[in-house]
């Protein structure tokens, strides 16, 4: 079975490890994502600064096992050094592991393609899958994109599913992030030992979702703070300039980040918009399937929960879909 797998973000590369335990050649693969680097939302990124290279995780920050296939694989990332845990809660310790990869959240991807031997075709992007599969037809397709972008690249080569289904899958929206990134002369004061601060819909903090000092979480080697905008803060802001995000940003982070908070006292300043952050509601099962010759399968996050998790599990289910059909 030929197949193509569209997106290099985890639920591509567990679908595409799945695709190779279960017997596909690799030669028969093919993995292709638009970015630079593996890794999709769980996306660390460098900063160059007059005090050294900063280092920021700017989407994803933690992710948490629940299930015995996602947690087997973790363990299998965390004894090859690509994982490590966190902390075991953000306010009161709750006991369960949050992890977060050993120098950013991309290295688990990164781990999940060596560990398979799996090499991502980079800086690929799929316009137009009718185009693309006159071009290299495969078997099958399974596609990691947030939904919206994954069925535009359907529109045109008549390989939609049947109007019913189209549309309800186009009832999948998604929820914005800002994520602001700050490289302060000084380190953070206000945030615990290990650096995070999760709020979610925290009354007392309506405009963060989450604070990260990546020093004190332990990937960057000098003070670099992430701060990601509540969903509401994020819609409200979306196409303000930068100057006013960094302003409400900072104002928002100030009891967390001390002096850091200063503006004057930045070394640099990076935002991201996360126009698809997560879905606003999940689809019900972990992967949705249509077609033949080529069967096209979806995954992702939309799909088995609005986490690093549930994609992990989604890939892994579309692949299996995918190989049932056969
Ligand atoms: C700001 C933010 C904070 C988050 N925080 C957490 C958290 O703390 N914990 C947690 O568990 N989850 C968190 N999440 C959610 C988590 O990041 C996602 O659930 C998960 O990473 C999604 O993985 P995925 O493989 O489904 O999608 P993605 O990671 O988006 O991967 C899809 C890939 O497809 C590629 N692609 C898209 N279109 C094309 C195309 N046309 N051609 C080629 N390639 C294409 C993209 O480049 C991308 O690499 C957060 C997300 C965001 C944005």
């Amino acid at each position: 079975m030929r197949v193509l797998v569209i997106g290099a973000g985890i639920a591509g590369l567990s679908a595409a490890r799945c695709l190779l335990k279960q017997g596909v050649a690799r030669d028969d693969l093919r993995v292709v994502d638009k970015g630079r680097g593996v890794g999709g939302r769980m996306a660390s990124r460098r900063m160059d600064t007059p005090a050294g290279q900063a280092r920021f995780d700017h989407g994803a920050q933690f992710f948490t096992t629940r299930s015995d296939r996602f947690s087997s694989t973790v363990a299998s990332a965390v004894e090859g050094g690509a994982v490590v845990e966190w902390t075991k809660g953000f306010g009161d310790a709750d006991g369960f592991p949050r992890w977060r990869g050993s120098e950013g959240m991309t290295s688990l991807c990164k781990w999940l393609a060596a560990d398979a031997g799996i090499v991502p075709e980079l800086g690929t992007r799929i316009l137009d899958l009718g185009d693309e599969l006159a071009a290299r037809p495969v078997d099958a397709v399974i596609h990691t994109a947030p939904v919206p972008q994954a069925l535009a690249t359907m529109a045109f080569g008549g390989l939609l599913p049947d109007i019913e289904l189209a549309q309800q899958l186009s009832g999948i929206h998604y929820k914005p992030t800002i994520a602001v990134m700050v490289a302060p002369a000084v380190a953070p004061i206000g945030l615990a030992d290990h650096g995070g601060s999760q709020h979610n819909d925290d009354p007392n903090h309506p405009d963060l979702a989450f604070v990260t000092d990546n020093q004190a979480k332990g990937i960057s080697p000098i003070p670099a703070v992430t701060i990601h905008l509540s969903n509401a803060t994020s819609a409200e802001l979306w196409s303000s300039p930068d100057e006013v995000v960094l302003e409400r940003a900072l104002t928002a982070a100030a009891t967390h980040l001390g002096p850091a908070a200063d503006r004057n006292g930045l070394h640099g300043v990076q935002i991201q918009r996360w126009r698809y952050a997560g879905p606003v509601e999940c689809w019900p099962e972990p992967t949705v399937v249509w077609g033949s010759a080529p069967v096209i399968a979806l995954a992702g996050e939309a799909f088995a929960g609005p986490k690093v998790e549930g994609a992990f599990l989604s890939g892994w289910a579309a692949a299996e879909a995918v190989l049932a059909s056969a």
